[in-house]
């Protein structure tokens, strides 16, 4: 292996980090009843294909609306399940969730709140992941410079929320997919590549 291979163990599963809000489901804004979730286009057909394809699909998101009384630790875990019934109709499985409940103005400084890496360490230990093989995705660059940091790749899926300086810089540094279906696409045509020139 070449020196300048990174120095990501090769034994763990590849895994996508996904963003929640504004990337698998359309962004409520601090939402709380579990009911008002609805899949973004093509979301479940892009977790089974992941699921399929041998990654691991671990959500992780930020949730300071727990921090500012805007729902509850309760409310969270059963938005949690739900998106879990609607995934699973569909075909579709989340291997496990992280979320940062707080918000440095109010709770104090965190290091779980992205782009903190906390939770995607914690991830990777949990479930043996290997972070150099594994890509992180979401509508912000907090999303997906945990993973960057972290050794592996980012790909920014624009919403209507995203920052166009986010945007420019995952251009710029990162790479940027026009849709979570594309994105899963071009994740999964380079796993295949890797695994066959490796074989
Ligand atoms: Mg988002
Ligand atoms: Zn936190």
């Amino acid at each position: 292996m070449a020196s300048g291979a990174p120095p990501a163990s090769r034994t763990g599963d590849p895994a996508v980090f996904l963003d929640r809000d504004g990337t698998l489901i359309e962004d409520r804004h601090y939402l709380a009843n579990p009911d008002e979730i609805v899949l973004r286009p093509g979301a479940a057909d892009a977790v089974a294909a992941l699921n399929a394809g041998g990654m691991k699909v671990v959500v992780v998101t930020n949730q300071s609306g727990i921090a500012r009384g805007f729902l509850t630790e309760e409310q969270f875990a059963a938005a949690t399940a739900r998106l879990g019934r609607l995934l699973g109709a569909a075909g579709a499985r989340i291997d496990a969730t992280y979320h940062c409940p707080h918000l440095p103005e109010i709770s104090g400084p965190c290091d779980c709140r992205k782009p903190g890496t906390l939770l995607f360490e914690r991830a990777i230990a949990d479930l043996g992941l290997d972070p150099g093989a594994s890509t992180g995705v979401g509508d912000r660059w907090r999303d997906i410079v945990p993973v960057i940091t972290l050794g592996g790749r980012g790909m920014l899926v624009p919403s209507p929320d995203t920052p166009a300086e986010d945007l420019a810089r995952a251009s710029q540094e990162a790479s940027v997919a026009e849709t979570l279906t594309e994105a899963v696409t071009r994740i999964l045509r380079r796993r295949s590549e890797r695994t066959s020139t490796r074989g």
